[in-house]
């Protein structure tokens, strides 16, 4: 059988291109080396308390893009939801990101916005840019809450100071001076009622789509025929390393099942400062499964190497630098479009690598809508 296209990755990106792909009439194989669809965001019940639970890290979808929003919204219903995180650190849990309550629990009394913004004003360090991510706290809240909420469990996540790493970093956590909880700011905040993964699974349920998990491009790129490649996979890899092997961040979750209903005040805790983890998330909180059981998941930063997961690539500026060299080979590289967050290198979140998606979907059909005008 030829295919139109192969797309390798059956995450949120080779799903989205492949299901347009599809649905453009186009014969598509998509492969993974998983033995599950939908990449990262995969999430099951797990075995032991039949809680839903996110395999490889809590996975809060939102995002401003109606485009995004409405084109899932094909595949999933939604459960709204208000991520609400909270840091443990010296003994006590903190409203997190830092906002008016959080510093009402710094002063031990009850202040105003006004009081807030004031005593910020005094403590931030002026930086009209920040290159860093040191800097762009440092620049709305000063050293005291920078060390207390963002040095230690940076260092620990990356493995390297705030300072070398790109500002967008920690700048993707806001700094309020109101009561806002949230953790994250975007207009549409939701879960796909019953999992991501049964959502992918809908995308890739189309006629012209065919699957195949547990394959690697690598052993079997010579034995499928295809006309257009969409890797979504690690880009040193697909070039064989040969600028040397880009950084990426790596995990380990430790899973623990508890027979209470809830094991701690919030879906996420962080812990900047005194544990090994970063977070122990309790997604039940935000599901809104109902059950005697719990279950809760630690994560462990780790080094990236044998027979790890590749989970974050590194925002810094050499890492960059080496990309930028992969890139260049990218562009020259013909019938291949490269999506995704191992492919473009990029800290990006799941509407944002859908996004890309659906705009690369659009390019190929158009393309090959022209060419068969001109044929
Ligand atoms: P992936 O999901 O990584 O899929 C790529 C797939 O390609 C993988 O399944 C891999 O097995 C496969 N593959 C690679 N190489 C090969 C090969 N040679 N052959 C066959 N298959 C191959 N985003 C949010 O929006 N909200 C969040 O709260 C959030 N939290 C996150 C927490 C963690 C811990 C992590 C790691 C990520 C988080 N993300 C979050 C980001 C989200 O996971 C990604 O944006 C999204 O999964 C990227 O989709 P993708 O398809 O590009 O890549
Ligand atoms: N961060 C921090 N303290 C926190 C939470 C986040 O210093 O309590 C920093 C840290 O560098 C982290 C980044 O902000 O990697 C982004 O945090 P987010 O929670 O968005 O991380 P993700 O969910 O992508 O792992």
């Amino acid at each position: 059988m030829k295919y139109d296209f192969l797309v390798v990755g059956a995450g949120f990106s080779g799903a989205t291109i492949a299901e347009r792909l599809a649905s453009g009439g186009k014969r598509v194989l998509v492969m993974d080396r998983r033995r599950h669809i939908a990449g990262n965001s995969h999430d099951a019940y797990d075995p032991t308390s039949d809680i839903l639970t996110h395999t490889y890290g809590p996975h809060y979808f939102r995002t401003n893009s109606e485009r995004v929003r409405s084109y899932l919204s094909r595949f999933t219903k939604w459960h709204p939801v208000e991520y609400q995180i909270l840091s443990f650190t010296d003994g006590r849990y903190w409203q997190f990101p830092i906002n008016l309550n959080t510093f009402e629990q710094f002063l031990g009394r009850a202040s105003s916005s006004e009081e807030m913004s004031a005593w910020l004003e005094e403590k931030r360090i002026p930086i009209a840019e920040p290159a860093n991510s040191e800097e762009v706290i440092l620049s709305q809240v000063g050293w005291e809450l920078y060390e207390k909420f963002f040095k230690g469990y940076t260092l620990k996540q990356w493995k390297r100071y705030p300072q070398d790493l790109d500002a967008s970093v920690c700048g993707r956590i806001p700094i309020r001076t109101n009561r806002d909880n949230r953790y994250l700011s975007e207009k549409f905040q939701e879960l796909p009622i019953g999992g991501y993964t049964r959502l992918v699974d809908s995308m890739l349920a189309h006629p012209n789509i065919q699957v195949l998990l547990n394959a690697d491009f690598r052993e079997l790129r010579e034995q499928v025929e295809y006309g257009h490649l969409i890797y979504t996979g690690m880009i040193d890899e697909y070039f064989g390393y040969c600028f040397g092997k880009l950084p990426y961040r790596s995990l380990r979750f430790e899973r623990e099942t508890h027979s209470v209903e809830y094991y701690q005040p919030a879906m996420q805790v962080n812990y900047p400062n005194e544990q090994d983890f970063t977070r122990i998330v309790e997604i039940k909180h935000a599901t809104g499964q109902r059950s005697p059981l719990t279950t809760i998941v630690k994560e462990y930063p780790e080094d990236f190497g044998e027979g790890k997961e590749p989970y974050y690539p590194i925002p810094a500026p050499e890492s960059k630098r080496l990309y930028d060299q992969y890139e260049g080979l990218a562009q020259r590289e013909s019938g291949v479009t490269f999506l995704g967050r191992l492919a473009t290198y990029r800290y990006y979140n799941m509407d944002q690598v859908v996004a890309a998606a659906l705009l690369a979907s659009d390019r190929l059909l158009e393309e090959g809508g022209r060419m068969k005008l001109e044929s």
